[in-house]
């Protein structure tokens, strides 16, 4: 099995003093060309009173405006670029997880640094030419397919561009062409895991995969120890947005203890979301990311609305980068449910520790009578389905969970567990949350 290895040691292992005086450097560059080029930062700056020249160091971050995804809207498709349209060679957009799309123009440079740090997250598991990638992340204006896809090339694996969709013959290439590193959303990894065991195929034997990095949705523990169990693999997160550099501004090494933040072109903070205020190190709160070395698009403090906890404890890799705890949520993706705030995650950890269901699952938020409900939608196992007395047991099951979510969440909710393979598959970003009192 090939060994996790450190891709650019220079950069990730740097001491973080030196680190800190580079993204400073960086981020007054970075100031400094986009008050000359961009109207939009130099208005923004101009009205909190700060100037380019008050940046002088990575501290000074918290004088600067923050942008949101409206800014990229309103100023669509490109009243943002710093550079001349000439410049720019690959424009990417956004899965369009929450309203309307969005796109980033990147030039040469840009879609560099990009592949380099894709490169990182597939050196932590080992990735070189040895290796046979199987991309099923979208091809497209969305990053997964390429962003993979550039990363893979880059270390020299031999790479299969399979995009999303059509399962069984995403199985038939694995199993003819020997993919040892799997590229796709964690939903559609479980269910590759599964289909692959419906066929009666051997994770290890018929399947030689080894590894997969995983992203562009959120995922538990939970999920992550199912997919490994189905597909015989380590499943590493890999984190990104388009609006930044798509996949690889943060991976897992091999400690998963969180994913180290490509911090030489990126500065990661954490802020309240209601206040704004920087919060420390260790403290759940909203991630904010400023670009230090992106020419296209450079973005000032950009608010992503996802939630996780930075950490600068030292890792056992040997990488120095802080690191970005699991994202538990995303703040457009929190349901409110008789007031209390719910993730997705959180009903995912309790599923995932059930043995008889599957996982994959749906959250209907509906209100009747003026009051909220919460139906969580499961499937049982096949296992559990030809049992004697699955119903029986179903019953069962529905009580266990509805507790363990009453317990984790504090709500009530009506729990339904359906027949095997009866709740929508998503190839790309899995659709968890469907709620009816918006319509
Ligand atoms: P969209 O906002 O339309 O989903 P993107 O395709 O750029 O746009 O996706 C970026 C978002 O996907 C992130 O802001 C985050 O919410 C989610 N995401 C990406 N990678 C991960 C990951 N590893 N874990 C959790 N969420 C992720
Ligand atoms: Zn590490």
């Amino acid at each position: 099995m090939a060994k996790s290895r450190i891709y650019n040691p220079e950069m990730e292992c740097m001491h973080p003093e030196q680190r800190k005086a580079l993204q400073g450097e960086r981020l007054r560059q970075t100031v400094n060309r986009v008050y000359d080029n961009v109207p939009l930062y130099r208005e923004r700056m101009d009205e909190k009173g700060v100037s380019p020249e008050d940046i002088k160091s990575v501290e000074d971050l918290k004088l600067l405006p923050f942008t949101e995804k409206t800014d990229l809207r309103d100023t669509f498709p490109f009243g943002l670029l710093a550079v001349p349209k000439e410049k720019i060679v690959r424009i990417q957009g956004s899965s369009g997880t929450t309203g309307k799309p969005i796109v980033s123009g990147y030039t040469e440079h840009d879609v560099a640094v990009w592949t380099e740090m894709v490169s990182r997250a597939l050196g932590a598991v080992g990735a070189d030419e040895q290796d046979i990638v199987q991309v099923c992340y979208g091809y497209g204006l969305f990053t997964g397919g390429l962003g993979a896809h550039q990363g893979a090339t880059n270390v020299g694996a031999m790479v299969i561009p399979m995009s999303s969709g059509n399962t069984q013959r995403q199985i038939m290439m694995m199993q003819e062409l020997g993919s040892t590193i799997l590229c796709c959303t964690p939903s559609y990894a479980a269910y590759l895991g599964e289909a692959i065991h419906d066929a009666g195929l051997i994770p290890g034997k018929d399947i030689k995969l080894r590894a997969g990095l995983f992203g562009a949705e959120p995922w538990t523990e939970g999920m992550r120890k199912r997919i490994e169990e189905l597909l015989g693999i380590q499943a590493h997160d890999i984190y990104g947005l388009t609006e930044i550099a798509g996949p690889g501004v943060a991976f897992e090494c091999e400690e998963k203890n969180g994913s180290h933040i490509n911090e030489d072109h990126v500065i990661a903070e954490i802020i309240d979301p209601a206040t704004g205020e920087q919060l420390p190190y260790g403290t759940a709160g909203e991630l904010v990311f400023t670009t230090i070395t992106k020419e296209g698009m450079p973005m000032l403090r950009y608010r992503t609305h996802d939630i996780c906890t930075l950490y600068n404890d030292v890792c056992k890799c040997g990488r120095t980068t802080v690191r970005m705890g699991r994202i538990t949520g995303r703040t457009d993706d929190m349901i409110i449910v008789r007031g209390v705030n719910v993730f997705p995650s959180q009903i995912e950890t309790v599923l995932v520790k059930t043995p008889g269901v599957a996982p994959h699952y749906q959250l209907i938020v509906d209100r009747v009578n003026n009051a909220d409900t919460l139906e969580v939608k499961v499937e049982m196992t096949g296992e559990l389905f030809e049992q004697n007395d699955s119903l029986g047991e179903m019953q069962k099951l529905q009580k266990q969970i509805r507790d363990q979510i009453k317990s984790v969440v504090g709500i009530l909710t009506k729990v339904t567990i359906t027949a095997p393979k009866t709740l929508p598959r998503s190839e790309g970003k899995a659709k968890r949350v469907i709620d009816n009192r918006k319509l």
